[in-house]
């Protein structure tokens, strides 16, 4: 493939001219069922009537003030957070990496306004996946995404996947915050028990330390809550959310309880786009329909159905699927065979998957699927499993 775009990307030879619901529609005018919503992203699906009247309103009137103005919409969307979670303020960004961004510089200034800038290093997990700044890919402390950009940004200590003695051991007089995914997404679906998210909570009381939850992937509304920690019953200190929150259009957020956010002054922080009208508008829109009443229950309800029916495919398909995992609509299956190979597989039978960590493929569709699309996606993970077994097949008589 030519092209003039940075090849940073291994982007599969496929483009799509237009979605509607659940449904990709390509270029050459094969139709696709999407069930990775651009990584999460679409959560109301394509071309939601809701969000595109709210995008052509405020595009007719202004897109863009700068935050030396106020911005009544983003006051409105702020103030409808803060009333459906734990936080009292919000900090809005254009991505998920930029809401983590000011989560860590947040914590950092906490401890130094407490008297404690001593206290700058931040407790991760390994596995995680915190964006691809500078900070955060050191957040992250994947080797792969830090291997020559230079030294790693100083003040994160990564311990392994639930060892509840390294994490313990971890904590330091310069230990100011733990970071984590209540699910880890790109680490391949790893759910944190909520037992240790309340674990967690805990240590960072014992210790004072804040807790920061990266609900970039889970929240608004993926687990079938609007924020994933609730399913846990404790709450974060602060928590960067992205991804659904925009429904496709480029948006982030940083919630943050009055206490955590007291180092956070005029001037501390900034940016120009964050929380921009248009941006605004998108995502009031996006909470008109997540907060509905019913909404989020109808989608723990199909959550619940697909990991049935996904539990059906991995006992008629063991040879293929390991494990079926996550909550509400974000699914992981741990697979025997490569993963990329099952998402070509996937993508054969017209749907659309996405490859994590551990050999795992994510289903995050939009949550306004329902059992029409089930029914469907399973019967096309079928088909893709019965190709890859005969593949499997093939190798293993190759080998003999
Ligand atoms: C995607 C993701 C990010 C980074 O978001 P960007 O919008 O790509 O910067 C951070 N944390 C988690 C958990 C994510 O899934």
């Amino acid at each position: 493939m030519n092209s003039p775009l940075l090849p940073t990307y291994a982007r599969a030879d496929l483009a799509f001219q237009e979605g509607e619901g659940a449904w990709l529609t390509a270029t050459d005018g094969t139709r696709y069922l999407d069930f990775g919503g651009g990584i999460a992203v679409a959560s109301l699906g394509y071309s939601h009537p809701h969000l595109i009247a709210a995008l052509a309103e405020q595009g007719k009137k202004l897109w863009h003030t700068s935050n030396l103005f106020r911005i009544p919409e983003g006051e409105r969307l702020a103030q409808r957070l803060v009333d459906a979670s734990f936080a009292d303020y919000v900090f809005f960004t254009n991505s998920g990496a930029e809401a983590m961004e000011c989560a860590i510089k947040m914590a950092r200034k906490y401890q130094s306004a407490c008297g404690h800038p001593e206290k700058y290093r931040i407790v991760t997990f390994e596995g995680a996946f915190h964006g691809r700044t500078l900070a955060t890919v050191a957040a992250g402390g994947q080797q792969k995404y830090l291997e020559g950009f230079g030294p790693k940004v100083e003040g994160f200590d990564q311990v392994p996947f639930g060892d509840h003695e390294a994490l313990k051991a971890a904590i330091g007089p310069e230990t100011g915050a733990i970071l984590i995914e209540p699910i880890q997404g790109e680490g391949g679906i790893r759910p944190v028990p909520p037992q240790c998210l309340r674990g967690l909570r805990q240590l960072c009381d014992e210790h004072g330390l804040l807790l920061i939850f990266d609900e970039v992937q889970t929240g608004v509304g993926r687990t079938g809550k609007l924020f994933a920690h609730e399913w846990s019953g404790v709450t974060p200190d602060i928590m960067a959310v992205a991804k659904g929150i925009g429904g496709g259009f480029p948006l982030g957020a940083c919630l943050a309880t009055k206490e955590a956010a007291k180092g956070m002054t005029a001037g501390t922080h900034g940016t120009t786009y964050g929380g921009n009208p248009l941006a605004m508008a998108v995502g009031n829109a996006v909470l008109d329909v997540v907060l509905a009443q019913g909404f989020l229950d109808k989608v723990e309800k199909t959550g619940l159905l697909l990991k049935q029916r996904l539990a059906e495919l991995r006992d008629r398909r063991p040879g293929i699927i390991e494990e079926v995992r996550g909550e509400g609509l974000m699914i992981g299956l741990k697979l025997k065979p490569n993963n990329g190979e099952f998402t070509a597989a996937a993508r054969a039978e017209k749907l659309l998957v996405i490859p994590a960590g551990d050999n795992v493929v994510r289903l995050l569709p939009p949550l306004i699927i329902g059992e029409a699309e089930v029914s469907q996606a399973i019967a096309r993970l079928d088909s893709a499993c019965a190709a890859m077994e005969a593949k499997e097949t093939t190798k293993d008589g190759a080998k003999a």
